[in-house]
């Protein structure tokens, strides 16, 4: 078997209640990698089309990364995969914290639920296969309560856990799975596939590692890393990010925009985390406003808003940094709200896509109050981004008159009313009256109060919009909408490309220049080739376990790193050829369940139908058609229909029959 997996992977039936290792051979691992590669590929085999999300037969996998537990930075990283019950589609969600490399070290490259159980329980994954233990007594608790009782139980501080809580129990559709208090698995909501099945946690403990074929290979491409950062941000990078808010105001107002540099975010990631670029976001029309129908610098502006939920704001809050498991950076950190109503002992840090989904969004400026709101979400495991989209859904169509105060428990919401929001979200965890009515996302919600209310849902094929407008960046509309998981942030975009620098690697796909014409931005065709790319490194480097802000900030070279560490002799175009396969076979899973991926849009206001009137998005209507036409090209998908062709199938080795 190769160096960095143990090839094999648990399954545990849950209906029969029994276990069974199965191996996987060195080929599968060379083209899938781990975490939703090697996901997709089992699921892939092992599932039917048309079954049921939330019924016995979805499988449900935990994947640590092919390096994670390796000693490669930034490597900590697992995948929860399933089909998606918000969606229909294939499903996945990922996490970061320290979970992963425990489960690595069971001994197992991942574990995978089928059936239902016939109480709450959860599954304890050891060495030699699992149990599966009564969990009646861990119901209704948060993840974080989950973990020190299961630990409590079994007398072992060691284990490490990824639970539900209250949301996923009651099968919310936008519910989540969270470790390490608050690194949550989110999207998709795979916690309610993990409700349904009646699993309140994965507990794990082992102490098995795997080899590395080539230590000193891997120490050497971890120290030019930490070389590199340790002689930190250039002289122009500390300049930018610390002073972002002049910048933006600045930028704005320029017919040019700037080339988003991988040093100046790394600068940002380290100092802030992910809110230091908050204020940013909402003036240059980055972050959306007032549920994407509003402008920044009008209706939460930096002078008197948005600086409230941005870098300095946030960070007085915090107590000590976060990092996750193998990470030099340590975006993360832990915060507190002394005293107030929103008094925490002890929270997570709100990232960049909570604060804009509870701030600009709502229109709420008020920080703590969004530092308690990550609080009941990552107790209740609930997904912050869809939980804020619909909240400023719901205020939209209170504004609107398609809910009354008689259907929303005479609560009378607001744009920023911070206490309403606060005891919305409370309501959608309870499913208690208008809560119910919520708690599965705004598509649902939209459906069933009709009454025109679909055009404020802002959702693509059931997921709840992120925090980028792709109004701004128009290749985030691609990805939204043509990569296979919909409505997602973290797969591709021109802006990851640039802070890539992708260009230098590959300058086949044309240049990233440092100053461009902002209306370049809105040339449509001929993007797709460059994303494509990016896309497909993500999904590589992904499935090896690294986080993103690895690729983002400067690079950690996955080619390097797959040879150190499994031995094989891999170029970055191959790794572009692992992502290739990967996407192309979550797109096949797609197709398979009957999804016409060329119907799956995003909704006009995204899209700028009608456009704004003022602000910097005024007179922008996105050309989607091409853009995705684009991208399914370069893929060597068909340009119209979004399905990847038999040629295509037979150059990756996917036998899609
Ligand atoms: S950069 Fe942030 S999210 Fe990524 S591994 Fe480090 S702490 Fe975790």
């Amino acid at each position: 078997m190769s160096n960095g997996c143990h090839g094999k992977i648990l399954w545990v039936d849950l209906t029969e209640r029994t276990f069974e290792a199965r191996d996987l051979s060195e080929t599968f691992y060379r083209d899938y990698l781990g975490g939703h590669g090697l996901g997709a590929k089992v699921l892939w085999d092992n599932q039917r089309a048309g079954t049921d999300p939330l019924g016995p037969d979805n499988v449900l996998g935990f994947v640590p990364g092919l390096l994670t537990d390796t000693g490669a930075l930034y490597s900590g990283r697992y995948m929860v995969v399933g089909k998606s019950p918000l969606t229909g589609m294939w499903g996945d969600a990922k996490s970061g914290g320290y979970f992963s490399p425990a489960l690595k070290r069971t001994g197992y490259d991942g574990v995978f639920l089928r059936g239902k159980a016939s109480q709450l329980v959860y599954v304890l994954v050891g060495e030699d296969g699992c149990e599966i233990k009564d969990a009646a007594h861990l119901a209704g608790l948060s993840p974080e309560d989950t973990e020190s009782a299961i630990r409590r139980e079994l007398q072992d501080n060691k284990i490490k856990v990824a639970a539900i809580g209250p949301a996923g129990e009651r099968l919310s559709l936008i519910s989540c799975i969270v470790n390490d208090g608050g690194r949550a698995a989110a999207r998709s909501g795979l916690g309610a596939v993990m409700g349904a099945k009646l699993v309140k946690a994965i507990a794990v403990r082992g102490d098995r590692r795997v080899t590395v074929h080539d230590e000193s290979r891997l120490k050497e491409i971890n120290d030019a890393y930490l070389t590199r950062l340790k002689a930190g941000a250039s002289f122009m990078d500390r300049m930018a990010a610390g002073d972002t808010h002049r910048a933006a105001k600045m930028l704005r107002k320029l017919p040019v925009a700037m080339r988003t540099e991988g040093g100046t975010y790394a600068e940002l990631l380290r100092r802030y985390g992910t809110s230091g670029a908050m204020a940013y976001s909402v003036e240059v029309g980055d972050a959306p406003v007032k549920n994407f129908d509003g402008v920044g610098f009008t209706d939460f502006d930096m002078d008197s808003k948005s600086w409230r939920l941005s870098d300095e704001s946030v960070i007085k809050y915090q107590k000590k940094k976060f990092f996750c498991h193998s990470c030099p950076l340590g975006c993360g950190g832990i915060v507190s709200v002394p005293d107030g109503k929103y008094k925490i002992d002890k929270e997570h840090k709100p990232e960049y896509e909570t604060l804009a989904a509870f701030g600009s969004l709502c229109l709420n400026d008020d920080l703590e109050s969004i530092i308690m709101l990550n609080h009941i979400c990552n107790t209740a495991g609930l997904d912050t981004i869809s939980a804020g989209v619909t909240v400023a859904f719901a205020i939209e169509c209170f504004e609107k008159g398609m809910l009354s105060s008689s259907e929303t428990d005479g609560l009378e919401l607001k744009w920023g009313d911070a206490d309403v929001i606060i005891e919305l979200v409370k309501k959608m965890v309870a499913r208690e009256g208008v809560g119910d009515l919520l708690a599965d996302g705004v598509k649902v919600a939209s459906e069933k109060i009709g009454r025109g209310s679909e055009q404020f849902a802002m959702h693509v094929a059931g997921q709840e919009a992120p925090m980028h407008d792709p109004r701004f960046d128009p290749t985030f509309g691609t990805a939204y909408t043509a990569e296979p998981t919909p409505a997602r942030h973290t797969t591709s975009s021109r802006t990851y490309f640039e802070m890539m620098r992708f260009d230098k690697r590959f300058p086949e796909l044309g240049k990233a220049g440092q100053l461009t014409l902002k209306k370049s931005k809105y040339k449509y065709s001929g993007k797709g080739a460059p994303q494509a790319a990016v896309s497909e490194y993500f999904q590589a480097a992904s499935s090896a376990g690294l986080c993103m802000f690895s690729l983002i900030t400067g690079g950690i070279p996955l080619d390097e790193l797959l040879h150190a560490v499994a031995g094989w002799e891999v170029t970055l175009r191959d790794c572009l050829t692992i992502g290739h396969r990967i996407l192309t076979l979550r797109q096949c899973y797609n197709v398979r369940e009957g999804i016409s991926p060329a119907s799956i849009t995003l909704p006009d206001r995204m899209l700028g139908r009608p456009p704004q009137d003022k602000g910097p998005l005024a007179g922008v209507t996105l050309d989607l058609e091409t853009l995705k036409g684009d991208f399914y090209t370069a893929l060597g998908w068909d340009a119209r229909t979004g399905v990847p062709s038999q040629e295509c199938l037979e150059s990756l080795g996917i036998e899609a029959g």
